[in-house]
């Protein structure tokens, strides 16, 4: 078994296929993203059920990949490259090793779009009062009664603006244009809460602060204005990029690049390769139901290898 990707999906499906003695080989990644996942990039993880005091995201990957290896899960620093799902044994190439495997389990995540300017990077205000989860952050007391900015003017948008109502003192959406792309339901929900205010035809322009965030810069597409708010946060919601470029005509992808596995379940178009967490799922996307989609990922496949007496 080869397991590709080094998430809460991953390592939890390696978890139960080194249990049941299946010898897998995890992939972990290199440059294709953080090993170890999104949660390397963030601080406190409060909501990961099992530790009441809170865990930083390292701490809890770190717990995961011992917990992985204690059963004997083989780690790979390598990125896969390339994959042939055309035929079995199932061809995996990494960028120094290459395997045959009678099973895969894909869990490559998806990596969170940010807008790339002053303040938002690495080691300037991103996860001081920036980030791209507003269900995972938002309850942080950084945003408490602080007036929070929300990038975006999709469904996700609209959704992490009216999660962010329970914690700010006002909720902002800012949008490039003079319409929102939410569902018609949202829309209508997010514009009639009285917290939240929508900033039509502005765009982002730079995020600003002492430790942590203190205002923004928005510029006026129209006027070409510049206009400065103070700020106690802000969350990007313009989307993801699920991590499946290497599986491009092998695997069937959803119209917005997700891999599609049968609902319920983590059975992906080829019999024998597996999918799990973010790379799949682009609803819930929280630690939690990735670890439990790895689980099922590993029942599915060893229940697959057992039909199959291999
Ligand atoms: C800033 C931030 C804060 C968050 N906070 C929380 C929180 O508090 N609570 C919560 O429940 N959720 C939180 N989330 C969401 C959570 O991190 C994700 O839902 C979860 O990590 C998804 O797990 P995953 O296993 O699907 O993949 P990911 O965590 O996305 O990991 C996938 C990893 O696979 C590897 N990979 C990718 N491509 C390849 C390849 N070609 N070859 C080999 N390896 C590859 C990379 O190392 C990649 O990082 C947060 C997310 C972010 C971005």
């Amino acid at each position: 078994m080869i397991i590709i990707g080094s998430g809460p999906a991953a390592f939890t499906a390696a978890i139960y296929a080194a249990r049941a003695n299946l010898k897998p080989i995890l992939f972990e990644g290199f440059s294709s993203g953080t090993p170890g996942g999104q949660l390397m990039t963030t601080t406190e993880v409060e909501n990961y059920p099992g530790f009441p005091e809170g865990i930083t995201g390292p701490d809890l990957m770190i717990n995961f990949r011992k917990q992985a290896e204690r059963f004997g899960t083989e780690i790979l620093s390598e990125d896969v490259i390339e994959v042939n799902f055309s035929s079995r044994p199932f061809k995996v190439r990494g960028s120094r090793s290459e395997f045959a495997a009678e099973t895969v389990i894909v869990a490559t995540g998806a990596t969170a779009k940010r807008l790339d300017m002053k303040g938002t990077r690495d080691g300037e205000f991103w996860q001081k009062g920036v980030s791209a989860c507003a269900v995972c952050d938002g309850a942080a007391p950084l945003f408490r009664d602080r007036p929070l900015f929300v990038v975006g003017g999709g469904d996700t948008a609209c959704e992490e603006a009216l999660f962010l109502t329970k914690f700010g003192s006002k909720v902002f959406i800012i949008h490039r244009r003079d319409e929102l792309r939410a569902s018609q339901i949202m829309r209508e929900r997010a514009m009639r809460n009285p917290k939240i205010q929508i900033l039509w035809n502005r765009v982002l322009e730079e995020v600003g602060g002492d430790s942590v965030v203190q205002y923004i810069l928005l510029k006026d597409v129209k006027s070409g204005s510049q206009e400065r708010h103070e700020a106690g946060g802000l969350f990007f919601a313009i989307g993801f990029t699920p991590n499946t470029e290497f599986l491009k005509g092998q695997l069937t992808l959803t119209s917005n690049g997700y891999l599609d596995v049968k609902p319920g379940t983590s059975l992906t178009s080829i019999e024998g390769v597996f999918a799990a967490g973010d790379v799949q799922d682009h609803n819930y996307r929280q630690a939690i139901t990735a670890a439990g989609s790895g689980c099922m990922a590993a029942l599915d496949a060893e229940r697959w290898l057992s039909a199959r007496e291999l």
